[in-house]
């Protein structure tokens, strides 16, 4: 079979004496995608580069992008980034890698580079391992070769982080610690793996615990730490001084009590490392998961301690009495107790109250602001309390209403649906629209060869492309909306309408309570215009109900009109 031309509009490369090869180095390591930091290390690329670029006197050397430690299963990596303006600029038209794999790991994304945006500006590639020239063979790019090493880099970086991972419980379980040092310690130069006491941090962390012990609470603390001019953990490892110094430029602004709050339960104190307390879905989502305390590897004796375990432990019942006694002290938690967030930094809002006039003032304002100032939170973010409660009242018993509707019409459709209900095999109907989605993969990957094998054109593989794409995006709207379908149906089977009975049990509310507020709402994001936002619990169950009901009312409607 004839191979045909590419498809790619690629101008071919000016033949005139004064094009010149303005060559790029690219470089990039990454410790979480395993690679070997000893044959990988950046000056290593850099001599293999460098020697490349001495042997071919056709290149003219221009400038150097270098990645540490960024993930290749991306492309959002700054260098990389600022090396593309510089292609489309025209100030560079060739990039020189060791191997495909340091230009990326992810073979879709690698795609788009290599086989679209890179032709686009005429730029070449040269992959010196893969002896990859685009300029000594054109096709070598979007030939197979590319595709099939694109891939097996993309299936090699999820098996290292698989492997990254696995490595790292081996060695928390061996009580190695695999984290940054905390306030008062440091890594032992001779083991990475092992803490000692810094002597002079660890007096600071002796003097909180101390304090603490001797009654004095987390905000005392943390003022008294800034009045003496001491340091956080962050200040303290790029100044190696405790103390303030004249003439720095400080980024964050001294200790807050969550900080002593932290250090008086961290374990590390007591000679006893707690590690894994939170992890990552997978290799390409690295969106943090906090674990619970069951799931953490925790080791006791790994290291010297500064807290003797007795009197670290004594301090946890201090801890966790002292938070009892203040809300037993309380007579009672007020109606909006816990349930207030500023919409900008997040934190609670507090409640404050003054007396203008003889009349009395309640009012919420963000903690940040009220305990650090203006340049931490913008604004106040203050809102009276009553007004919060007038809107809550509306809004709740409207809710309230709503669900009363929406559990007759769930209940009618349910007695229509009953028989029916019954044979419906959600999983079969899913299971045979996720095969029919594989099956679609595949023969788009078919056509995709078939292109590239020269057997269809460009269009006819485009024109395919996009029916392809739009039966897969209907079939994932169906099996979206059976997924739905399915848990709804589970729901009533399993009788899960607890949270509405309840709900609705409250009938017309008259004075909210914080019980009532708290079985209604998740919390209530207040804005600087004092605007707000309220984020009900149970908003997934609504939304199943909701759109149960818009599915089947239509269908009870034709039925009962026919
Ligand atoms: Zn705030």
């Amino acid at each position: 079979m004839a191979r045909k031309k590419f498809y790619i509009e690629k101008p071919e490369v000016e033949s005139s004496e004064n094009y010149q090869v303005k060559v790029a180095k690219y470089m990039r390591l990454s410790r979480m995608d395993g690679d070997n930091l000893e044959s990988d290390s950046i000056s290593n690329q850099r001599r293999l580069l460098n020697n490349y670029i001495l042997e071919n006197d056709e290149f003219l050397y221009s400038d150097e992008f270098i990645d540490d430690d960024w993930t290749g299963t991306n492309f959002q990596r700054p260098s990389f980034q600022r090396m593309l303006k510089e292609i489309q600029k025209g100030n560079i038209n060739c990039i020189i890698i060791k191997d495909l794999s340091r230009f990326g790991r992810n073979y879709i994304e690698a795609g788009k580079y290599l086989e679209e945006i890179l032709p686009k500006y005429n730029c070449r590639i040269v992959s010196i391992i893969d002896d990859i020239d685009t300029e000594k063979d054109k096709n070598s790019i979007t030939g197979l070769m590319v595709r099939i090493k694109n891939l097996i880099h993309d299936n090699n970086s999820r098996e290292t982080s698989i492997k990254v991972r696995h490595i790292h419980d081996m060695l928390r379980l061996q009580g190695k610690n695999i984290s940054p040092a905390p306030f008062g310690y440091i890594k032992d130069p001779s083991d990475k793996y092992k803490l000692i006491i810094d002597e002079e941090a660890a007096i600071v962390v002796q003097m909180i615990f101390d304090m603490y012990i001797s009654g004095i609470g987390t905000i005392r603390i943390a003022n008294k730490l800034n009045e003496l001019g001491i340091v956080t953990r962050i200040e303290y490892r790029k100044t190696k001084s405790l103390y303030k110094q004249e003439g720095f430029c400080y980024s964050q602004n001294g200790w807050r009590p969550d900080a002593i709050s932290a250090i008086l339960s961290n374990k590390t104190y007591k000679g006893s490392l707690d590690q894994k307390r939170s992890t990552t879905r997978n290799y390409k989502d690295r969106e943090k998961i906090c674990l619970q305390e069951k799931d953490h590897i925790i080791v006791d004796n790994t290291h010297e301690p500064i807290i003797t375990p007795d009197v670290f432990e004594k301090i946890q019942t201090i801890k966790n009495t002292r938070c009892v006694k203040t809300s037993r002290n309380r007579i009672k938690l007020y109606p909006l107790s816990g349930v207030l967030k500023c919409a900008d930094c997040g934190s609670p809002l507090i409640r404050n109250q003054t007396t203008k006039r003889g009349k009395l003032y309640v009012y919420y304002k963000c903690r940040t602001y009220n305990q650090q100032g203006c340049k931490f939170c913008n604004h106040s973010h203050s809102i009276k309390e009553e007004s919060v409660l007038a809107i809550l009242s509306i809004t709740l018993n409207s809710q309230i209403r709503t669900l009363i509707n929406l559990k007759k019409i769930v209940l009618e459709i349910n007695k229509t649906k009953q028989i029916q209900r019954m044979s419906i095999d959600y999983d079969r109907l899913i299971r045979q629209k996720q095969i029919r989605k594989e099956t679609l993969k595949s023969t788009k990957l078919d056509a995709y060869m078939d292109w590239k094998s020269g057997d269809i054109t460009k269009e006819d593989y485009l024109y395919m492309c996009k029916k392809f794409n739009t039966n897969e995006s209907k079939l994932e709207i169906e099996i979206t909306s059976l997924q739905a379908e399915k848990q709804i149906e589970q729901d009533i089977r399993n009788n899960d309408f607890l949270w509405l009975e309840t709900l609705i049990n409250h009938g017309t509310l008259n004075k909210l309570t914080n019980e009532i507020i708290i079985s209604f709402v998740e919390k209530i994001e207040v804005k600087k215009d004092k605007d707000i936002k309220i984020i009900f619990k149970y908003q997934n169950q609504f939304d199943r109900l909701a759109n149960y009901v818009q599915n089947h009312a239509y269908k009870l409607t034709v039925a009962g009109g026919a």
